[in-house]
């Protein structure tokens, strides 16, 4: 087994978990992702979901938001959060990738370590491999961009132009 085809196939669940979730949230078909709002309406229908704005200096320099895998409490810092309330792509980014954490480990942890048993490659057994795969996979629906070029991409799903390139360059 390559790695080739073992990150696809691990991609391709990720990518099949955000659709759920996109499907579940009524926004299947929604290229910009209200990631904002989605907080919210993520602490109402999952009780063991919740988040809080904390001051810049309570995460240490270089975190920009935290989420604790076993209460599945996320924190932002506050200049991350206002600047995604202004559409800012990366800090976008950041919150899909928190909410990312909480649902490949907190929600859905069992099954994917069910499927990744099957073999050996250590990268896809990696947290921030995974939150960072999902949160891509959510913010840039796959069955919605597949025509669209980085910078149609970046407009569209409200994300930075390393994130559309990135998706761009991984969506086989
Ligand atoms: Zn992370």
């Amino acid at each position: 087994m390559s790695d080739y085809i073992v990150e696809s196939k691990s991609r391709k669940e990720l990518r099949r978990l955000a659709r759920v979730l996109r499907k579940h949230l009524g926004l299947e078909n929604e290229l910009w992702i209200p990631i904002v709002e989605l907080l919210d309406v993520l602490a109402e229908v999952f009780s063991d979901f919740s988040y809080e704005i904390v001051g810049d200096n309570e995460l240490p320099n270089g975190t920009h938001a935290e989420t604790d895998i076993r209460t599945g409490h996320i924190k932002i810092k506050e200049s991350v959060y206002l600047r995604a309330c202004n559409g800012e792509g990366r800090d976008r980014m950041t919150i899909a990738h928190e909410i990312g954490h909480y649902f490949t480990l907190c929600f859905c942890g069992f099954s994917l370590q069910r499927n990744f048993k099957r073999q050996e490659v250590k990268p896809f057994n990696d947290p921030e491999w995974q939150a960072k795969c999902f949160a891509g996979e959510f913010m840039v629906a796959h069955h919605l961009t597949g025509d669209m070029s980085v910078s149609e991409i970046v407009e569209a799903c409200g994300v930075s132009i390393d994130a559309a390139d990135y998706q761009h360059n991984h969506r086989g």
